[in-house]
């Protein structure tokens, strides 16, 4: 189906295009939790750009705001200049996000990506203290650039660029070592252990939910410990929030749910509302040692995604939304629960939070899971290293029919790939 849509990109790009593989068409319009193809036909969106559409595709406000600042020639690229909109989205995200949650810290735009603001956390964390490696953990998703690679988990992605871990020292995740073990037992005696070889990290880079390592949540008691850890080592401690924030697992931010207040944050994705590249990394106050211009990037000054960001925070404006998410969320787990119960063969395992949850299986099964699904209408993507995890990740948006549907075809595909 579709395939002959795709000779352009078979010609023409690299063959290290990967999602126009598992969803073989040509996609041509999105609106909600939908898109259509070239021939019209609809799919649900149990994807969500990656985390990038939390707010879905194409929501009206948002565009509504965009369109009338284009109308009146807004500025859309500034780099580092203050504008309307940046001043507009600072003051707001300090007023709606940060002072609700007693949270205090200054706000810096790293550049486009999530990339980027993980790779401004690490330079930050190793000025500030002098030190050089940073600790990461088991199947983290960092990012590509070379130093955001170092501190990701992923063999595959690193090997081929020969990406060394000479600035990173890998530690286990929570649950890596089964549920019985305390991996922070296990770190700290590392960090204690002159035979170790390790030099203390100058900071802990740590996502409260790995998405793309396979929806490894780690626990509350792990995280508070980690912090512990943190402070009494003297390491920073840097959130990835890029895929979990923006209310992906039901707070604004990943770490509320523990009550954590790390020293760096890392944010983007759906940071930008719409869609459109924008990232934060938020420090405490006393860390921004930055020299003016000792870290830049041409595209950190978008001003588009600066007034859909704006837009965004509109949503967490009452509780009413978070409740929203919630209740998705509950759809979601009760009806995962369901078929791992009804389908014992497939030793399915529940995982997740919030709106980011998932079943991880048997090699194989996830994949097959995924192009069933993508035949009947339902874009759903895979994770972990193995792709063993079926990753269900909606816009927060979505409404209830569309969820129920997309649900009742998962349940069918998943049924469908078990015989
Ligand atoms: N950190 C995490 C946790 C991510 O999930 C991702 C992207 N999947 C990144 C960083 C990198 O973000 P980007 O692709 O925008 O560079």
């Amino acid at each position: 189906q579709g395939s002959n849509h795709l000779q352009v990109f078979d010609d023409l790009e690299s063959e290290v295009r990967s999602y126009c593989r598992s969803f073989p068409t040509k996609f041509q319009r999105a609106s909600g939790y939908q898109l259509w193809d070239v021939e019209g036909r609809p799919y649900i969106d149990f994807f969500a750009g990656a985390g990038a559409l939390n707010y879905g595709h194409n929501p009206p406000e948002m565009k509504k705001t965009l369109i009338e600042y284009l109308l009146k020639d807004g500025i859309s690229h500034s780099l580092d200049m203050a504008t309307e909109a940046k001043e507009h989205f600072l003051s707001k995200f300090n007023e709606v996000i940060l002072k609700p949650r007693g949270l205090n810290y200054k706000v810096m735009f790293p550049g486009p990506t999530g990339t980027n603001a993980v790779e401004s956390a690490l330079k930050l964390a190793r000025k500030v203290t002098g030190r050089q490696t940073v600790m990461s953990f088991t199947n983290a998703f960092h990012g590509m650039t070379l130093g955001s690679l170092a501190v990701t988990g992923n063999k595959f992605k690193r090997r081929g660029a020969g990406v060394p871990l000479n600035h990173a020292v890998s530690m286990p995740y929570d649950g890596y070592m089964g549920n019985e073990v305390n991996t922070l037992d296990y770190i700290e005696s590392f960090l204690n252990d002159s035979g170790s070889g390790i030099s203390l990290p100058a900071a802990v880079i740590v996502e409260t939910l790995q998405g793309e390592g396979g929806i490894n949540v780690a626990s509350n008691e792990w995280l508070i410990g980690l912090a512990d850890l943190c402070k009494r080592y003297d390491m920073l401690l840097i959130v990835d929030d890029v895929q979990m924030g923006c209310g992906r697992t039901g707070h604004f931010f990943s770490f509320e749910r523990c009550g954590i207040v790390p020293d760096i944050v890392c944010m983007s994705k759906s940071i930008g509302g719409y869609g459109l590249p924008m990232a934060i990394t938020l420090m405490k106050p006393e860390l921004d040692l930055w020299e003016p211009g000792e870290h830049n990037g041409t595209f950190r000054g978008n001003n588009l995604a600066f007034i859909t960001a704006a837009g965004a925070l509109d949503y967490w404006k009452n509780s009413q939304f978070q409740l929203e998410i919630e209740a998705n969320a509950e759809l979601i787990r009760s009806v995962l629960a369901g078929i791992v119960l009804s389908l014992p063969d497939l030793n399915g395992e529940l995982r997740g939070l919030g709106m980011m949850q998932g079943i991880a299986f048997q090699s194989g099964i996830a994949e097959r899971i995924s192009a069933i699904a993508f035949e009947r209408g339902l874009i759903l993507e895979t994770s972990g290293t193995d792709s063993e995890v079926i990753k269900i990740m909606p816009p927060l948006t979505i409404q209830r029919a569309g969820l129920e549907l997309g649900l009742r075809i998962l349940t069918g595909c998943i049924y469908d790939a078990a015989v």
